[in-house]
């Protein structure tokens, strides 16, 4: 079965406000089973959502609008769904009563113009709405049509108490199970290249990719008559997929990689320091959004320049001059310190040129060291990212992590 969804507002047209209610939707439905086909922003004009609408409605048995239910006259979507299902709008005295009452509990007088959320498409349920004035409505045509108020937390609120339940007795009996692998340490093409043969072979599970700052997350969503038939295909889909990735999958439950490391840590009872030079407090903070970080996590050096880097961490000053700042000695040296001076396990070291100028170092933009120093050895990797300052900083710590995970599985870093 298959949805569509309408946000309508002439807001989310504009650069400043986003449409997330569909988002949720398309959430929520996908968990019922059911796919969301397309997706539409409409501004408020009550000819182009009817159209949009009646479009809509000719391709998907389930229709949901978002928005445009308020009391002022830019609110449109009651009348643009009444003219394209060719229905009347029926005054409801006893929703201009409730409306009237929150007003009331909230000392204040209903305004005239709250009177139009008191009109309903002719044969439509009511969806009452706790969180707002705006009652929301479902109708049914030659599919159905739910309207739901703007405001995403009244909008949530409505979907699962009142449509939730109802979409559960609509929508047929599935099954739907998913598979998460996240991945790192490869580019998206490559990635999607290794697997695609694979998946394309397969229109059930639904595989999609998402890729950002060197994380890459694969979905499979298999979607069956029964539990036993959808675990069945995702295994038979998904073991030829993590075999071509292997050791690159770090995880498998939706874990984003610092609490993978920071369990591959914690289970080897052992600790980590860090050394930052261009990603400036980052690699810490990833390991620090982690509850329950302090068991192997000790602290950090944020040494930003090199003066500092000589001072704090004890890097021979000749060598950095010799070197430079950005190279796989200074990497090295400014894992060894970190590591003497904590006494850690491991230490992870990273420097860099972040952009979007070079600096003085002559290495260019996107040239990254990240070192490693565990009780045997001390080695730094070299890498060359491309992208903005935001995007090469981010790509260096999730580096600086993958390397310490595949340390901790036993494999040179
Ligand atoms: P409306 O029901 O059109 O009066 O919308 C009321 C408010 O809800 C808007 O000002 C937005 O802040 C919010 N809103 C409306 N549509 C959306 C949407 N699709 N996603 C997120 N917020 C929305
Ligand atoms: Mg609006």
């Amino acid at each position: 079965m298959n949805a569509e969804i309408i946000a309508a507002g002439s807001e989310l047209l504009t650069a400043e406000r986003v449409d997330t209610n569909s988002l949720y939707l398309t959430a929520e439905l996908n968990n019922l089973g059911v796919e969301v086909t397309a997706k539409a922003v409409i501004g408020d004009d009550r000819d182009r959502l009817a159209e949009a609408v009646r479009a809509a409605l000719s391709r998907s048995a389930i229709v949901i609008l978002s928005g445009g239910l308020g009391p002022t006259e830019d609110d449109v979507t009651r009348e643009a769904v009444a003219l394209a299902l060719d229905r009347k709008l029926v005054f409801h005295p006893e929703i201009a009563a409730q409306i009237e009452a929150r007003f009331a509990r909230m000392k204040r007088k209903m305004v005239e113009v709250n009177r139009r959320q008191a009109f309903v498409i002719e044969g439509a349920d009511v969806l009452p709405n706790d969180r707002g004035t705006a009652p929301g409505q479902w109708v049914e045509e030659s599919g159905v049509v739910i309207l739901l108020p703007g405001p995403p937390h009244e909008l949530k609120a409505m979907f699962e108490r009142q449509c939730l339940p109802r979409l559960r007795r609509l929508v047929p009996d599935h099954s739907i199970r998913t598979l998460l692998l996240r991945v790192t340490g490869m580019p998206e093409s490559d990635l999607d290249q290794l697997i695609s043969p694979v998946y394309k072979k397969y229109l059930n599970p639904v595989t999609t990719i998402l890729a950002g700052n060197g994380d890459i997350q694969v979905h499979l969503r298999a979607r069956c008559a029964s539990v036993g038939e959808a675990e069945a295909l995702l295994a038979e889909v998904g073991a030829p997929i993590e075999a071509l990735l292997g050791d690159k999958i770090y995880s498998r439950n939706g874990d984003p990689l610092e609490v993978v490391v920071g369990e591959m840590l914690h289970k080897a009872h052992a600790t980590v320091a860090v050394a930052e030079s261009l990603t400036g407090g980052m690699l810490g903070e990833r390991f620090t959004t982690v509850p329950g970080s302090s068991r192997y996590f000790l602290g950090g050096f944020l040494t930003y320049s090199n003066a500092m880097k000589v001072e704090l961490l004890g890097v021979d000053p000749q060598l950095l001059a010799h070197f430079g700042a950005v190279s796989s000695e200074t990497a090295e040296a400014m894992a060894a310190g970190a590591r003497r001076l904590t006494k850690a396990t491991y230490a992870l070291a990273v420097t860099g040129v972040a952009g979007p100028e070079s600096g003085e170092d002559a290495a260019p933009v996107g040239t990254v060291y990240v070192a490693l120093a565990d009780p045997e050895k001390t080695v730094a990797v070299h890498r060359q990212f491309l992208g903005d300052r935001t995007r090469i900083r981010m790509f260096t710590t999730q580096m600086a992590l993958d390397v310490l995970r595949r340390r901790l599985m036993g494999r040179a870093g």
